[in-house]
């Protein structure tokens, strides 16, 4: 449900409709809009809730939220929420670029790459050190080493860091390197996962399952955003369809669809998506064209060496001459790409 507020609604008004709203057993989230205050409560829906708070001071309307989730649904934020940490910037106009290797793989591997994507434009680094890989004998990734290089990437280049955590029990350390947890596809619907990064002070990159539903991937948002943290980012990073051609499939309609539901940032992952190099700039294009709010490209210093992800990863020429062509697009739909 959410609570309307009259445009000139005093601050105790709105504090004494919380009040009401949590001694019902009801989780209140406010919203301060341009133009008025909302109150979304969340919890069981009972009978009686809507009458009691209709009467309130300063209350304009009591709504039924219709979507199945709700602090991330546009009607409960018409306006888009844009996020900033650090370097990075999703939303408000400005694509924000997450360029870096699938896996940190050497200090050399990681500041070469700092200094390459920063020079054309990039917004933040990626580079997992915690990776999820399906064969248990492929690169596991450096760990605790990898998000030290990943630190020091960014004392150096001053680029925001994007990088995966997979479990509950090492949020904390991740979050001591990291401007942005990434909570990977397979772990999208990793509950206590996605509660335990709603528990931190910083923003959180959603990986879409590569099975999930739209609505699915909307949930697994709001139990981020039900715990507290606003900072999250959607990202589409590819489905499993009976195609085989491509990695994954990358369906572009999930950002104009996303953008009329909620009002969270968009990110779009060619790399996964396609895995493929070479179609990696189109539908970086694309995806731009789309409406997305930002992009993670998988770029390496050689990709044919990589430990991990080498066939879908752009060199560093690959990488300037998409951001040369995902900048054109940008302009095209008024918006800013990169830095
Ligand atoms: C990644 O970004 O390196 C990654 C593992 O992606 P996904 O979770 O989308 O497979
Ligand atoms: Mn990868």
């Amino acid at each position: 449900m959410i609570v309307v507020m009259e445009k000139g609604a005093s601050e105790a008004e709105v504090q004494h409709i919380v009040e009401r709203v949590e001694s019902m057993g009801l989780k209140s989230h406010v919203i301060q809009g341009t133009e008025r205050t909302v109150i979304a409560a969340i919890g069981e829906k009972r009978e009686q809730t809507k009458e009691s708070l209709v009467t309130g001071s300063g209350v304009a309307e009591v709504l039924s939220i219709l979507a199945p989730y709700k602090v991330a649904s546009r009607e409960v934020k018409p306006e888009l929420t844009c996020i900033q940490t650090g370097s990075l910037i999703v939303g408000g106009g400005k694509v924000g670029v997450i360029a870096g290797p699938c896996s940190v793989e050497s200090e050399q591997q990681i500041l070469s790459t700092a200094r390459a994507v920063k020079a054309a434009g990039a917004t933040a680094l990626r580079g997992g050190a915690f990776k999820p890989r399906t064969s248990p004998y492929s690169f596991q990734g450096l760990k605790e080493k990898g998000l030290q290089l990943l630190a020091s990437a960014r004392d150096e280049t001053g680029l925001a860091v994007v990088t995966e955590v997979m479990a509950t029990d090492e949020v904390d350390l991740v979050a001591k390197y990291a401007d942005v947890l990434q909570v990977g596809a397979r772990n999208m619907q990793n509950y206590r996962l996605l509660e335990s990064v709603g528990n931190t002070d910083r923003a959180v990159l959603l990986k879409r399952g590569p099975s999930a539903t739209i609505d699915e991937l909307l949930l697994a948002a709001e139990y981020i955003l039900n715990e507290g943290n606003s900072q999250v980012i959607l990202c589409e990073r590819g489905i499993r369809t009976f195609e085989s051609h491509t990695r994954f499939t990358l369906p572009l309609a999930t950002v104009a669809y996303l953008r009329q539901k909620t009002h969270l940032p968009i990110v779009v992952d060619p790399s996964h998506g396609t895995g493929h190099t070479e179609l990696v700039p189109d539908m970086a294009a694309a995806s731009v064209a789309a409406g997305a709010d930002g992009l993670m490209l998988e770029v390496h210093p050689n990709p044919e060496e990589a430990l991990s992800d080498g066939y879908q990863s752009l060199n560093f020429e690959q990488f300037e001459m998409t951001m040369e062509k995902c900048r054109r697009i940008a302009s095209a739909v008024d918006k800013q790409l990169g830095a």
